[in-house]
């Protein structure tokens, strides 16, 4: 068999949130010189990083490895309150990347905790997204549900009333089936009328389904840690069509690919889109009879504003 035809997703690549951030990093270079630091992956693709860190960029994870008196940055993640606090305290000054629909889960997490009920956060136990919204929660009240198994072992009073706050990554059809099952448990659940799953996660896993209906295969470029890209891979392994994730066009093996006719290809919201145009050259080198296609995105003009300490950098 030979492969005939390429469908790249109609939407995929960088998201509003990881062009802000790569943006601020980039601007903050300029505007404070190297070395600079960054507190965590700026945003999770290791081709992102590397090129940073050449540039110098130092990529840490506790502010005690940044010296007094310097600037640091915050991914895009999000970051929890002591952690400014700390910052703060020790006369740093914060260039924050935080993603701004991450800051709005955030603002929720600290109405819903002020409020003293009890906050079911769903997401992935360990990933930097959960750990700073899981910050703006008061302890006592705060339970992470990873999976429906989680939900069984709840131990809060079914009657109580339960905020639902969500990682922005997540699987939408996954979450969507947990919120039904927590809204089977409890009654008086309190959600923000959808999940916090934003709109680029939304798009690209929208996309997948679309590649999904005419594709034998679908290739997800991203990194291992990246959550909306491993959801990606899930999403089309659903719709019964395999999948799987590489970092880089060159850990293709390009003879996998003989066994196909028509294959798809997308990528994470973290992903360059210089490693598709390299992904695509080498299918071509190997199948030049290969048909390619793509749709227009959907996504247009979605621009996110700059932290103050580098607005006035933007050209
Ligand atoms: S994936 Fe969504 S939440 Fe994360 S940076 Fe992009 S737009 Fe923001």
């Amino acid at each position: 068999m030979s492969l005939k035809e390429l469908h790249l997703a109609h939407t995929q690549g960088f998201c509003a949130g990881v062009v802000n951030a790569i943006d601020i990093v980039d601007l903050s270079i300029q505007k404070f010189g190297t070395p600079l630091y960054v507190r965590h992956a700026i945003v999770h693709n290791t081709s992102v990083i590397k090129d940073f860190e050449s540039r110098g960029v130092i990529f840490i994870e506790n502010l005690s490895d940044v010296p007094n008196d310097q600037v640091v940055v915050f991914s895009a993640h999000g970051t929890a309150p002591n952690v400014y606090e700390e910052a703060k305290q020790r006369n740093l000054t914060i260039v924050d990347a935080t993603c701004p629909l991450v800051t709005k889960v955030h603002r929720q997490a600290r109405r819903y905790s002020e409020r003293g009920i009890h906050i079911i956060l769903i997401g992935h136990r360990g990933h930097q997204e959960l750990i700073g919204t899981s910050g703006y929660i008061d302890a006592a009240l705060l339970h992470v549900v990873e999976d429906a198994n989680d939900i069984d072992s709840l131990s809060i009073p079914t009657d109580a009333e339960v905020g639902v706050l969500t990682q922005t990554t997540l699987s939408v059809d996954d979450t969507s089936d947990l919120i039904h099952k927590l809204r089977g448990k409890f009654p008086n659940l309190v959600t923000g009328g959808k999940e916090d799953i934003c709109y680029a996660t939304q798009n690209r896993q929208d996309a997948v389904k679309v590649l999904a209906n005419k594709c034998d295969l679908i290739i997800v470029v991203g990194s291992s840690n990246s959550s909306n890209s491993n959801r990606l891979v899930e999403t089309s392994k659903l719709m019964g069509v395999d999948s799987f994730i590489i970092d880089l066009p060159e850990e293709l093996d390009i003879t996998q690919l003989d066994q196909f006719r028509v294959i798809g290809v997308t990528s994470g919201a973290s992903v360059p889109s210089y490693l598709i145009d390299r992904l695509v050259q080498k299918i071509k080198l190997h199948s030049p009879s290969v048909r390619i296609f793509q749709e227009d995105t959907i996504e247009k003009n979605i621009l996110f504003p700059l932290p103050k300490e580098v607005a006035d950098m933007r050209p």
